[in-house]
């Protein structure tokens, strides 16, 4: 059963809630899937039975098809945050890392007919997440930076900087629509470097200058 987790092991006495995702946040990326650049931030969520540890071995549904990665920065929602809400990073209680798993095949093919993504993105374990690092302040989200690697190689390399949509915007922008509940996540978007995972992989992700967190992926046929 997921919980979230402090970096330090200490479990954080929230709720695991929904998760807001956040598409095309990062120019280079929505050009690398021919994906115009949005006007506004594309929304879509993941339900909370998505979570499974990143710390752990990551198992994934072989029978779905195949799985691919966008590692992203996790944003944890401490206290809540509604479209009245004006300081919404004082709300923030911690960062960490996700991966926004993604059946890519099934995805451009509902997207074709026009059809939700949900088949796609929203599967039972679709969301592997890092413990969270407290955040030190507010300005730490918009210089902040993240590294992913697959079998020892960089595949990924995210810096908030280079967001389309900052985090206080986003922030605003999702609890326009939906409040944001304490221990709900906002995952901000995925920066170029997308691609498949396969069985025995082995993953590796950074959050600023912390310790890596190392993890195998297990697909389950
Ligand atoms: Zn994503």
């Amino acid at each position: 059963m997921y919980q979230h987790q402090w970096h330090t092991g200490e479990l954080i006495p929230l709720p695991a809630g929904k998760i807001v995702c956040i598409g095309r946040n990062y120019a280079a990326h929505a050009q690398e899937l021919n994906n115009p650049i949005p006007s506004r931030p594309i929304l879509f969520i993941k339900p909370n039975t998505c979570y499974q540890h990143l710390d752990n071995d990551i198992h994934l549904a072989g029978r779905l098809g195949e799985h691919h990665y966008e590692a992203e920065l996790a944003v944890l929602i401490g206290e809540e945050i509604s479209h009245k809400t004006d300081d919404v990073l004082s709300k923030v209680k911690g960062v960490g890392l996700a991966l926004d798993l993604t059946l890519r095949d099934m995805q451009s093919e509902l997207k074709s007919k026009g059809h939700p993504w949900e088949r796609a993105k929203a599967y039972d374990g679709s969301c592997p997440m890092s413990r969270f690092f407290p955040l030190q302040c507010g300005d730490e989200l918009h210089a902040a930076e993240y590294r992913f690697w697959r079998n020892g190689e960089l595949k990924q390399h995210g810096q908030t900087a280079m967001m389309l949509f900052n985090i206080a915007s986003l922030l605003k922008e999702v609890s326009d629509t939906f409040t944001l509940l304490p221990g709900d996540v906002v995952l901000t978007g995925t920066p170029k470097g997308v691609g498949v995972l396969a069985d025995g992989d082995k993953l590796t992700l950074q959050y600023q200058d912390y310790p890596s967190i190392t993890t195998s992926v297990v697909i389950d046929q």
